[in-house]
């Protein structure tokens, strides 16, 4: 399939507008808000037969703070200063942050809030204390991340940044995006169903001016005078895409997202010249907890061995999980903190026994190896220590309740959720860039078409996929809007 189209030689135009949005998700509808509100005209082209895509789908838990907090942490009596948010993000991704994008999600979340709220959006001053991926309380604050973990907490303080819409458990997703696309209808967007972008019109001088698009199956050419926005998402869904640019994530039994993500807007945006980073990174997730309690227990390798404090959330399990010799990893439990994982069906009991002795013979293991791991463990929670993980010491119990069970959290068993977080490099604009990082005039991008501010599932926490691609979706909407009609 030919990607781009020569601007030249279209004849006949069958939409002239001056904004064309490209996916009617998360990013797509907050860039086609903003842009619409600005003045432009728009055009929205969304492949399936409604708008919402993976951000529907989503608890939409956005990680939100920065400028001394946002009106719901402060409501709830949490500042939150630009400073301690960006060390923590920093330190979630390393020297893989985008720093000019990072430092303006850091000082505007306030902002983006104040937005979601204006749309209409319910938040509740509720604070919700406990471990859980999702607050199941209707609250609309919680910690969502590493916050309150090593090795984070020795670089920044921890402040909760979870914000999710009141009352809504798991489906934030359809509370948040159901008021996002009727306030984008009410703006004046014109909004095409069924219609898939197939090639963007490019012309002599590198200039992105409009889009082909397939609606109801028929070829579509669209002008855009000011320009184009991929907002259609990243690219699970794509075998081809997946093997090339994840192949040590296969099998991917569990591909984490809605059925566009086939990396059209990656495709589209390298096609014009773009540059795809990060593709080689995804979020994979371990679901050990909730229940909380689950946390009590120790993680081992099929070597026996400890690998990581347990308190941590569940997309570093994931990333730590990828990283254990043949990806295997086991909780082992006594009988006072057992518990089903809440998310996570398929584990599977390999050992149980009334000594850890029992339970080693059982799974396994050479003699001696996870009792050693358990004396040393036990020797020094009971003092509210682990010298090797910094477990917090909330989390810090020796495991000494029989009858003991181990139970494998195995890659190839768990089938866990994975998405991708690699894509077009962009400016804090939404501006895409070439590989020498000059922008492609007429062409911009946001949400997970884009490598955005998560970029590894070793930091990652709930909220930054939402976070982002709303948060630069706007800023996408808003520069389109301000440059010149060609
Ligand atoms: C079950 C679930 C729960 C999640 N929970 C959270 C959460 O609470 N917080 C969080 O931060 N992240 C969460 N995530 C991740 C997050 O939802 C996504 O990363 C994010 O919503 C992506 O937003 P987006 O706007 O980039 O893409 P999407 O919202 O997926 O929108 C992309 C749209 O583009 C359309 N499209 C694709 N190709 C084309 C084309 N060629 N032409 C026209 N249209 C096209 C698609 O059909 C889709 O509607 C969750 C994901 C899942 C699956």
């Amino acid at each position: 399939m030919k990607r781009v189209a020569r601007y030249e030689e279209v004849s006949h135009f069958d939409l002239e507008t001056d904004v064309v949005v490209v996916g009617f998700g998360g990013a797509g509808a907050s860039a086609a808000l903003e842009a619409q509100r600005a003045g432009s005209n728009v055009t929205v082209l969304e492949r399936s037969s409604a708008g919402g895509g993976s951000t529907m789908m989503s608890a939409c838990e956005m990680y939100l703070g920065g400028s001394g907090g946002t009106a719901l942490q402060k409501d709830l009596g949490f500042s939150d200063s630009t400073e301690n948010f960006y060390a923590y993000m920093k330190a979630c991704f390393g020297d893989n942050v985008d720093e000019a994008r990072l430092k303006l999600y850091t000082e505007q979340g306030p902002e983006h809030f104040d937005w979601c709220e204006s749309l209409g959006v319910p938040y509740k001053r509720g604070f919700f204390p406990g471990r859980d991926v999702v607050a199941m309380t209707g609250d609309s604050l919680q910690y969502t991340g590493n916050e309150r973990s090593w090795p984070f907490t020795e670089h920044a303080e921890p402040v909760p940044r979870g914000h999710l819409p009141a009352d809504a458990d798991h489906n934030g997703g359809q509370v948040f995006m159901s008021v996002l696309l009727q306030r984008v209808e009410e703006s004046g967007a014109d909004i095409r169903v069924d219609a898939r972008a197939m090639s963007l019109l490019q012309d002599d001088i590198g200039r992105v001016r409009g889009v082909i698009a397939k609606i109801d199956n028929k070829p579509f050419v669209i002008k855009a005078g000011q320009g184009v926005i991929l907002t259609a998402g990243g690219f699970i869904m794509n075998e081809q895409m997946t093997r090339q640019h994840l192949p040590r994530y296969y099998p991917i039994d569990n591909p984490h997202g809605n059925s566009g993500d086939m990396g059209d807007g990656i495709l589209l945006g390298v096609a014009a010249g773009g540059h795809a980073i990060n593709m080689g990174e995804a979020f994979i997730c371990v679901a050990h907890y909730p229940p909380p309690e689950l946390t009590f227990g120790i993680f081992v390798n099929n070597r026996g061995q400890r690998f990581i404090n347990e308190d941590i959330y569940l997309a570093r399990m994931g990333h730590y999980a990828m990283e254990q010799p043949d990806k295997q990893l086991f909780m082992l439990i006594d009988n006072e903190h057992f518990a089903r994982p809440a998310y996570q069906e398929s584990v599977d009991i390999i050992a149980v026994g009334e000594s850890i002795e029992e339970v080693e013979l059982d799974a396994g293991f050479p003699q001696g190896v996870l009792q050693t791991t358990v004396a040393y463990y036990n020797q020094h929670a009971e003092n509210g220590e682990d010298p090797l993980f910094n477990k917090s010491r909330e989390w810090l119990k020796p495991i000494n309740t029989p009858p003991f069970a181990l139970v494998s959290y195995s890659l190839d068993i768990l089938k866990p959720a994975i998405f991708t977080l690699g894509g077009l490099d962009v400016l804090p604009t939404g501006e895409v860039l070439t590989p020498d990082r000059e922008p492609i005039p007429g062409l911009f991008a946001a949400g997970r078409t884009v490598a955005g501010i998560p970029r590894t599932s070793k930091g990652y926490a709930s909220g930054m996929s939402v976070g982002d691609a709303t948060f630069f979706g706007r800023r996408a909407g808003q520069q389109v809007a301000s440059s010149t009609r060609n």
